[in-house]
């Protein structure tokens, strides 16, 4: 998995009336389902147990979970990931999508963010 770029959003923007930051990841050879790598999804919520209440689209407690459980991909983990994070250092943020862009290796991860604009550009 590569970071492409990160770019965040003070206020509304194409994506939400919230402000958001975007990631572009390439995925790479790892575009498979949660569920086809062995003991990924224990792992995962023994790191960050708070994703198992995370509602995700579903808009019920535990829909994450269920959505892990069916297999989903990397990218809308790591989504669900920086969500989490973001809470724990007292972020209080629930918005994010995680999307194709042109070629199936490529996903877009547009969350809500609580601080200040800024721009990372991916090192040469
Ligand atoms: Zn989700």
């Amino acid at each position: 998995m590569e970071v492409l770029g990160i770019t965040s959003f003070k206020g509304r923007n194409i994506y939400s009336h919230k402000p958001v930051m975007k990631m572009t990841i390439d995925i790479t050879e790892n575009n498979i389902y949660t569920k086809d790598i062995e003991g990924f999804n224990e792992k995962l919520l023994t790191a960050f147990p708070m994703l198992r209440k995370n509602t995700c689209g579903l808009g019920y407690e535990g829909g994450f979970l269920e959505r892990l459980e069916n297999g989903t991909y990397l990218g809308h983990v790591l989504e669900h990931v920086i969500l989490d994070i973001q809470n724990t250092l007292g972020h209080n943020v629930k918005y994010g999508k995680t999307r194709l862009l042109k070629a199936s290796q490529i996903l877009a991860l547009v969350q809500q963010q609580s601080f200040r604009k800024q721009k990372i550009e991916k090192s040469p």
